[in-house]
């Protein structure tokens, strides 16, 4: 049978006011460069790949575009995401301009191939003029064979990361690998290393299991951060670099999670959660390849990097009328990334 939940923006399935949030200051800017990315790998959140072509490669003039408004609004930070930015054509042109413009920026790149082709140059040359620039590589796990593999013994799986006081029946998302292709490991970590070395701000986004309640995903969080950390000693990082581990958030379509009622977000959950959402602080653009069962080549606003593709979410067409409108948490992904797993992308 059908689901009734999450059919409506501003009713849950039981008539209940559905719990949203009004803008309240912008932190940064996200920017979405496109769904095409270089690998393929297991869970990734926008399903990018070499052939994805539902978010378009955004252009330089719609990012010049949106980058006016930004500095009209006072917004401090551009930071961008895909896909993988530097698979988009324009990107290297696109940092360009946003140093230009004089904003700090933050760049998530799974650091391989398309970097090594369109992005190295540029960023060491920002790096070596001082412009303030993150970039967080992604790195699944701490272990190589995980981090690259597609199909793994699960066997050889649970026996490298449950954690010990953790039920070991207990099925893992990941139980497979990551897919992110032999040869990447030592890639990514060789150019953070690189980085590092130029004087480069870099961190590094890892991922969990879906969260369910807490326990599972922090002692997964605690362990893995710990052989990252040993990792980063080993590659002549700093055993301190930041790392953030990203919990499982499943797809728009799955929707077994409860809806977030008003309600239920005023009298059952801590306020500090509401107060670190992306949708409070923050917005994406994006460009849709279709719109209203169209072809689209138009920027859209969202409210946060985790549901662009939910049209429903979509708040307008610049980033002003987008803060006039308040968010409705009415994708299942806000239960599962910010309210159970109290993830954010932003760095802070
Ligand atoms: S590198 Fe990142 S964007 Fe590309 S497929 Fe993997 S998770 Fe997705
Ligand atoms: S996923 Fe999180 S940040 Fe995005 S709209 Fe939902 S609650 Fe807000």
């Amino acid at each position: 049978m059908r689901s009734t939940k999450f059919q409506e923006l501003k009713r849950c399935a039981d008539g209940s006011e559905r719990a949203h949030q009004p803008f309240q200051k912008w932190s940064e800017l996200w920017i979405f460069t496109g769904t095409r990315c270089n690998l393929t790998c297991r869970s990734c959140y926008t399903e990018s790949s070499p052939r994805n072509d539902s978010f378009r490669f955004i252009t330089l003039e719609q990012t010049r575009h949106f980058l006016e408004e930004a500095q009209e609004l006072g917004i401090p930070k551009i930071c961008y995401t895909g896909g993988e930015p530097f698979y988009n054509p324009e990107f290297p042109a696109i940092l360009d301009l946003t140093f230009e413009l004089g904003f700090q920026c933050f760049v998530l790149t799974n650091l391989t191939r398309p970097y090594e082709v369109s992005g190295k140059v540029c960023v060491h040359r920002h790096v070596a003029a001082g412009h303030p620039l993150h970039i967080r590589a992604s790195l699944d796990h701490p272990d190589p064979e995980i981090h690259e593999s597609a199909e793994l013994d699960p066997a050889a799986i649970r026996r490298y990361r449950v954690p010990p006081a953790l039920n070991a029946e207990r099925e893992y998302w990941f139980d497979a690998g990551f897919n992110r292709g032999g040869g990447n490991f030592r890639r990514t970590i060789g150019h953070l290393t690189d980085l590092f070395s130029a004087g480069a701000r870099i961190s590094v986004a890892g991922r969990g299991p879906q969260e369910v309640g807490g326990d599972l995903f922090r002692a997964y969080a605690e362990e893995t951060e710990s052989v990252f950390r040993e990792l980063f000693e080993r590659s002549g990082l700093p055993a301190d670099l930041p790392v953030k581990i990203f919990p499982e958030i499943g797809s728009r379509g799955d929707f077994n999670v409860p809806e977030i009622t008003e309600h239920h977000c005023r009298t059952r959950i801590p306020e500090s959660v509401f107060d670190d959402l992306m949708c409070n602080q923050t917005r994406m653009v994006a460009v849709p390849s279709t719109w209203n069962g169209r072809p689209n080549t138009v920027p859209l606003v969202f409210p946060c990097t985790i549901v662009p593709d939910n049209p429903a979410m979509a708040l307008g067409r610049t980033l002003s009328e987008s803060i006039a409108r308040e968010t409705y948490l009415a994708d299942p992904r806000c239960y599962r990334f910010c309210i159970a797993g109290g993830a954010s992308c932003s760095e802070g």
